[in-house]
């Protein structure tokens, strides 16, 4: 491993881009601060440039280098930082002159966290600089939860994947900006839900989710209706009595626990069922389940994914809001 480290460092430095895990999901990761490198992030993953990437900080002290905080949040952002870094929470703040426009997309903004996984960590430390780095895959698919992920989305088109096996939280990153008001907690305004829950925000402030943008330029492409989305058609079946199968079609079952408490496992004669939290049903295990499973659902020559939805508390929003994002259509991109 030492090795990899190593190369992935000497190559961030060249300008490169490589792949690295995170403890949310691997990443295609580029020296933040190199605008050639930034841009290879974004063609190889054909990215659009309104997309904005996230910009990854080996400690605190470095939020300073790409980030100005107002003093009105400042007590805040120190206390999200205190009990979220390193980890899952990704904040939006006004951003430092010298992190490139095409970082943040020309916004006023730049989207900031410190992931908790060894191997970035070490990477990003040994760098000294911060690493850009969305999801490794191509714009719009599923994101990769393993180095196999990775290959499949990207391979040959970038020098090195650093293989740290499975990303232990499965989720891209909770993202919030910040609203200070006078007198009381600030208003998180989530644009993305993930493995840190409203209700682990809760205590430092009110959570309030941004409204899906609508034809219009998106803020967060993260909330484009349509992402995460394998190529077989994906339809999240609310209630199991909507399902009329086709005939002749073959229909594969993506199910919580794998077991008919939802009446989803004997609605229908499934070429295939992959249970998202076998047996028990635990939506943490459904989080780091949930992409390896939908990807392995694509593989599987079905003409359609049926998938079950899990309750929508604490970590079954994020998981919902990929599921509905996975059975958007693409033409509901805006
Ligand atoms: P990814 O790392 O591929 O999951 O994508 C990162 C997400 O962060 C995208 O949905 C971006 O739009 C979002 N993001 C990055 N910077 C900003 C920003 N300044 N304001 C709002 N969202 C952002
Ligand atoms: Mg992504």
């Amino acid at each position: 491993m030492k090795d990899a480290l190593r190369e992935a460092c000497a190559l961030l430095e060249q300008g490169e881009v490589v792949a690295l895990p995170t403890e949310t999901v691997y990443g295609l990761a580029a020296d933040a601060f190199n605008p050639a490198a930034v841009a290879k992030v974004f063609s190889v993953k054909e990215r659009p440039s309104f997309d904005p990437l996230i910009v990854h900080i080996a400690s605190r002290g470095d939020l300073k280098r790409v980030a100005i905080v107002p003093d009105d949040i400042a007590e805040t952002v120190d206390k999200l930082a205190s009990n979220f870094w390193p980890g899952p929470l990704t904040l939006i703040l006004p951003r430092h002159p010298d992190v490139p426009d095409l970082v943040t997309s020309g916004l006023p903004t730049v989207a900031v966290r410190q992931s908790a996984h060894p191997v970035f960590r070490a990477i990003n430390k040994a760098l000294g600089r911060p690493i850009a780095a969305p999801s490794a895959n191509r714009f719009g698919s599923i994101s990769p939860t393993s180095a196999s992920a990775v290959l499949k989305e990207l391979g040959g088109r970038i020098p090195l994947v650093v293989d740290a096996g499975a990303c232990c939280e499965g989720l891209e990153s909770t993202i919030i900006s910040i609203e200070p008001r006078e007198g009381k907690k600030p208003v998180f305004r989530l644009h993305r839900a993930g493995p840190v829950t409203k209700e682990m925000l809760q205590p430092f402030g009110k959570v309030e989710k941004v409204r899906d943008p609508v034809g219009q330029a998106p803020q967060a492409p993260g909330q484009l209706a349509s992402h995460y989305a394998p190529r077989t058609p994906l339809v999240l079946l609310e209630k199991p009595e909507d399902f009329i199968p086709e005939e002749g079609k073959r229909y594969g079952l993506l199910s919580y626990t794998g077991s008919d408490d939802g009446r989803y496992v004997n609605l229908h004669d499934w070429e295939t069922v992959e249970s998202l939290s076998p047996g028990s049903g635990k939506l943490a295990e459904a989080a780091i389940r949930l992409f390896y499973v939908v990807r392995r659902l694509d593989e599987a020559g079905l003409d359609a994914i049926i998938a079950e939805p899990v309750s929508e508390t604490g970590l079954g929003v994020a998981i919902m809001d990929r599921l509905r994002r996975a059975a958007a259509k693409p033409s509901t991109l805006s």
